[in-house]
């Protein structure tokens, strides 16, 4: 740190996000992206929607917004899109959470939403997941906070169903409830039509897991018109170009081959369930996840050894040293011949182990 760093941030501990090798030699299990590229059909829709670099980029994000509100079944100024949906995240801490609003969130969940508190210097309260490491809405009856839930939530994979989520809703008329649905295309179900009946419903999704756009760093959020105008009043005090016309085009592409996202994301809820039932017939116990990652342990090795040994073979995957879930490893789905080959290196790992 620097003698300049303001002391106000000093204490700020960054998000760490999971390590991006550059030499690509690994089986890349560790960041929940999709194994599959963007199809040619996108590809080539978004050659068509080009536009010069040497203009800005379009601070109204039409192109794309007009296509979401036409896939979504809401009006365009239901929309707003991010710079990934963790700019959307970190707006919504500008808009709706201060000194006097503070966020509210499980203890296990995104490890974003508590660096986006501590940056905006709003004050937070992490409520514990169960037990078997659901989420249990009752815990949230405190009213005058920010509710963020993620759902499925990460890193265990785990769905609260629409009808405990408006419940929620309903019960929080006064505060923002922020619902994080990265993972929702993989087997959850959204919560995007409480948009149309509550005004303190924020959705937000991304193009990074179903929609093969990480690189790309783009997300969206819908909610009610008042909501969306407050987080524009963010997004024009912050960055109004933070959609760049390279990102816009290959967005506006993907949506324009939704049977693809659709097949994509049936083909890894296939391969996440098949290598579930593989990881429980060599002794893991893992979450009942609806994502595109599992999150499971084993009583024969130690979280972190399986991470580290899985490495040494070229295969990386997420381990977080926090205490109540440092037994797991989350894995992100992919490809079969991929999983295959975590399969067997897992296999060869607990047979090294035990000898
Ligand atoms: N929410 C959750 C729960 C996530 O796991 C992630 C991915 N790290 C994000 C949001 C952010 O995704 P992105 O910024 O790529 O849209």
């Amino acid at each position: 740190m620097s003698r300049f760093f303001t002391k106000t941030l000093s204490a700020l501990e960054p998000y760490t996000p999971g390590e991006q090798p550059q030499d690509m030699k690994y089986i890349k299990l560790n960041t929940n992206e999709s194994p599959f590229e963007p199809s040619a059909k996108a590809k080539a829709v978004a050659a068509e929607h080009e536009r010069a670099l040497n203009l800005y980029s379009d601070p109204s994000c039409k192109l794309v917004i007009d296509k979401l509100a036409e896939l979504y079944d809401v009006d365009p100024e239901n929309v707003i899109l991010g710079n990934g949906s963790d700019e959307l995240l970190f707006f919504s801490f500008r808009a709706f959470c201060d000194e006097d609003r503070k966020a509210v969130f499980p203890d296990i969940s995104y490890g974003f939403y508590p660096v986006f508190a501590q940056i905006n210097k709003v004050p937070y309260n992490e409520i514990p997941l169960k037990e078997d490491l659901s989420i249990d809405t009752s815990d949230y009856k405190e009213t005058g906070s920010t509710i963020y839930i993620a759902n499925p939530n990460a890193p265990t994979g785990l769905t609260l169903p629409v009808s405990t989520i408006e419940e929620l809703v309903k019960s929080h008329p006064d505060d923002v409830v922020v619902i994080d649905e990265a993972y929702v295309d993989f087997g959850g179900d959204s919560c995007v039509r409480l948009t149309k009946k509550y005004d303190n419903i924020l959705v937000i999704q991304t193009f990074s897991k179903s929609r093969s756009l990480a690189g790309a760093r783009i997300g969206f959020a819908i909610g009610s018109k008042v909501l969306i105008n407050d987080m524009n009043t963010v997004k024009f005090s912050v960055n109004p170009y933070n959609i760049n016309s390279m990102t816009m085009a290959m967005a506006y592409g993907v949506l324009c081959d939704e049977e693809q996202t659709k097949a994509n994301c049936r083909i890894i809820a296939e391969n996440r369930d098949n290598t579930i039932k593989a990881l429980k017939e060599l002794g893991f116990e893992t979450t009942d996840s609806k994502s595109n990652f599992i999150f499971a342990k084993s009583d024969k090795i130690s979280g972190g050894e399986l991470y580290s040994e899985l490495k040494k073979k070229g295969i990386l995957v997420r381990h977080f040293d926090k205490e109540r879930i440092r037994e797991y490893n989350r894995i992100s789905v992919g490809t079969k011949e991929q999983m295959d080959a975590f399969l067997k290196a897992v296999s060869e790992i607990l047979e090294e182990t035990s000898r």
